[in-house]
């Protein structure tokens, strides 16, 4: 049933080339969050693929906020969400990291996630693996339990599961 989910989500999926910028192969995910059958077998997947009870699941900014809600309320966990700097009202807890060309952050609120708090880490593309790195290291700051991390597609290429050892990685599709 996973094989056959991760079809449809491949299928499902867009592939734009040069987007946002040249050379970048663009994983486009719209139509499969627009497919109402699809979408709900992926929330169904994720919850499933969960082997321990989680109290709160973190989206990373943008689409992983449009995974982690549902699925959250399938697990009957809540929801924080990963933003990028600056977005959050205070306080905030930051981490940064380094990107090609100088560094980001990511921030959440601290007060919203309890000491010991199991989380679970959804996005949508695991690429180089910075973003969930530096939400792990964020979360593990604030206490948290990172119990694992979860993406609809991983690009194997970039290796990005590398960031993330010590951790349960699961990607529902490899490209
Ligand atoms: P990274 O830190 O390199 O793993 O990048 C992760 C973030 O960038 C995730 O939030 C992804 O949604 C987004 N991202 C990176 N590469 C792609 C791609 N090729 N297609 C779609 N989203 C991507």
């Amino acid at each position: 049933a996973r094989a056959a989910l991760a079809r449809r989500v491949d299928a499902l999926m867009r592939t734009v080339p040069d987007f946002p910028e040249p050379g970048i192969q663009f994983r486009d995910i719209m139509p499969l969050l627009a497919d109402a059958d699809a979408f709900a077998a992926v929330v169904d997947a994720f919850a499933a693929a969960v082997p321990e009870p989680v109290d709160l699941v973190a989206g990373m900014e943008a689409r992983g906020f449009l995974l982690a809600a549902p699925v959250a309320t399938a697990l009957g966990a809540g929801v924080v969400p990963v933003r990028k700097a600056g977005k959050l009202p205070g306080p905030v807890a930051s981490q940064s990291y380094a990107l090609e060309y100088g560094t980001a952050a990511v921030e959440v609120q601290p007060f919203t996630i309890p000491d010991g708090a199991r989380v679970l880490v959804i996005d949508d593309v695991l690429a180089t693996g910075g973003t969930a790195a530096a939400t792990v290291r964020l979360l593990e700051e604030c206490g948290a339990d990172v119990v694992g991390l979860s993406f609809l597609v991983e690009l194997e290429a970039l290796a990005g599961r590398a960031q993330l050892e010590g951790h349960r990685v699961d990607a529902l599709l490899a490209l």
